[in-house]
């Protein structure tokens, strides 16, 4: 069979360049290897209860987000903007003070934020909410160096910027890009994040529905092997099927599994690990997401899924997310502890539903931060992903469609994408 293109892996990558190519009146063939779409973004119906793979958010002020996704379809359940940080000698809540006004005098009494902190903050990430092209042009350090220079430390530091942002860049020694981790940050104030009404797989659901409709062909369960190009033509094996031949290939399989397809250097990655839980009886009563500002355990962050998102358990039911780091030991009773501390309840009779160990969560995103990578590798040949962005939703979405335009101009069309900004 022969086609325009052929793309590789239906993560958010993959499905964002399928649809914008096959809009474009390509011939499109979306090849996954899994027994659905969706990469990282998947949920699956245990019991009533929906279990993420791997606890994420999706943040709406992502502008891809924004651009490429029917928001309102998704009936985002958005948490509290805020986090709860388990102190030594009890736990306080610190909450956005534009979106949580009334949490302002909690804030203020929990010893966590004094006015020297407030100025380094604004020294931190001002020019991040202000001039965003100016951080990402700008030179950079690590995150730890960039704390440092702009005076960030103490309990703010400790307790609750380190334990909240291990979690988000599945790290925990502050040696990520400081510019990603401030553009990070720039969102986490511009938006309200949340999880979709049916989880976060009905994400890359409905970017394969709008592949599908715009005429990309998706076979799932079409496992890649080989991809083989030579002077006038490109051909991809598939295990257990006919090669394609195609104008042009996309391989959008991941940072893990890229290096087996083409010849890139294997990016670093990061491994999360979510534990998931069904309280007996009543929840812990807070909707923040948690962490431990004592760092007494496994656990990065928890958060009752079932507070903001209902949908996530059976009616009268609750659901309950713990992360580690994969690279830290956590032993179930381990986890069971800290949880106990951190919400102040007996979790002992806690159902565990299940655990999700994610070896490659995100690509290490190091400093100098380097927002894009070359579209293209070789001959007709393309990779797109979060690693050749930035580790995130709005990475992966922004690589996949930036390897589209490129296919698109280096293949001659100029019939503009339907519905496209
Ligand atoms: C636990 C966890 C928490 C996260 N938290 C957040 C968050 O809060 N916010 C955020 O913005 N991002 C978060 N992310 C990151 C986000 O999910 C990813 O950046 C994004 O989903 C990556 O999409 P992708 O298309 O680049 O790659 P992937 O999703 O990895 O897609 C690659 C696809 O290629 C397929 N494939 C692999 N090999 C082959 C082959 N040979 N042939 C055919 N198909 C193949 C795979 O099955 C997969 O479907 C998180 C990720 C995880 C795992």
């Amino acid at each position: 069979m022969a086609v325009d293109v052929v793309v590789i892996g239906a993560g958010l990558a993959g499905l964002r360049a399928a649809t914008r190519l096959a809009e474009s009146g390509l011939e499109v063939e979306l090849l996954e290897a899994s027994d659905a779409v969706g990469g990282r973004q998947r949920t699956d119906e245990v019991d009533g209860f929906l279990l993420d793979r791997g606890f994420q958010i999706l943040n709406p002020a992502y502008p891809a987000v924004r651009r490429w996704v029917d928001m309102p379809a998704l009936r985002l359940k958005t948490f509290p903007v805020g986090v709860r940080v388990r102190r030594a000698d009890r736990s306080v809540e610190l909450r956005h003070p534009l979106r949580h006004p009334t949490g302002i005098p909690a804030t203020l009494l929990s010893g966590l934020v004094t006015p020297r902190d407030v100025a380094a903050l604004a020294r931190w990430l001002g020019p991040a909410l202000v001039r965003p092209k100016t951080v990402i042009s700008g030179p950079d350090r690590t995150l730890a160096e960039g704390w440092d220079r702009t005076g960030i430390r103490g309990a703010l530091r400790t307790e609750v910027l380190e334990p909240f942002l291990t979690g988000v860049l599945a790290e925990a020694d502050a040696e990520t890009s400081d510019a990603f981790a401030r553009l990070l940050v720039r969102m986490f104030a511009l938006g309200a994040p949340g999880v979709p009404e049916r989880g976060m797989g009905a994400l890359p659901a409905q970017l394969a529905a709008s592949a599908g409709r715009a005429g990309a062909g998706i076979r799932i369960g079409a496992r890649a092997t080989r991809v083989r190009t030579s002077t006038a033509r490109i051909d991809v094996d598939v295990d257990g099927g006919d090669a394609l031949r195609a104008r042009a290939v996309i391989v959008a399989v991941g940072p893990e599994a890229a290096g087996d397809l083409i010849d890139i250097p294997r990016p670093e990655t990061r491994g999360l690990q979510t534990w998931w839980f069904a309280p007996d009886a009543a929840p812990p009563a807070s909707a923040l997401l948690a962490v431990d500002g004592r760092r007494n355990g496994p656990i990065v962050n928890t958060v009752v899924m079932s507070h903001s998102a209902p949908s996530y358990a059976p009616p009268g039911r609750h659901l309950v997310q713990a992360t580690c780091l994969l690279s830290t030991e956590a032993s179930e009773a381990d986890v069971r502890r800290q949880l106990a501390e951190i919400w102040e309840v007996d979790t002992r009779p806690w159902q565990l539903l299940r655990r999700d160990d994610i070896a490659h969560a995100l690509p290490a995103q190091p400093s100098p931060l380097r927002v894009a990578s070359p579209a293209q590798v070789g001959d007709r040949l393309y990779v797109a992903g979060d690693h050749r962005d930035t580790a995130s939703i709005q990475g992966a979405l922004v690589s996949g469609d930036r390897v589209a335009r490129a296919v698109l101009r280096d293949l001659g069309t100029t019939r503009p994408p339907a519905g496209a900004g």
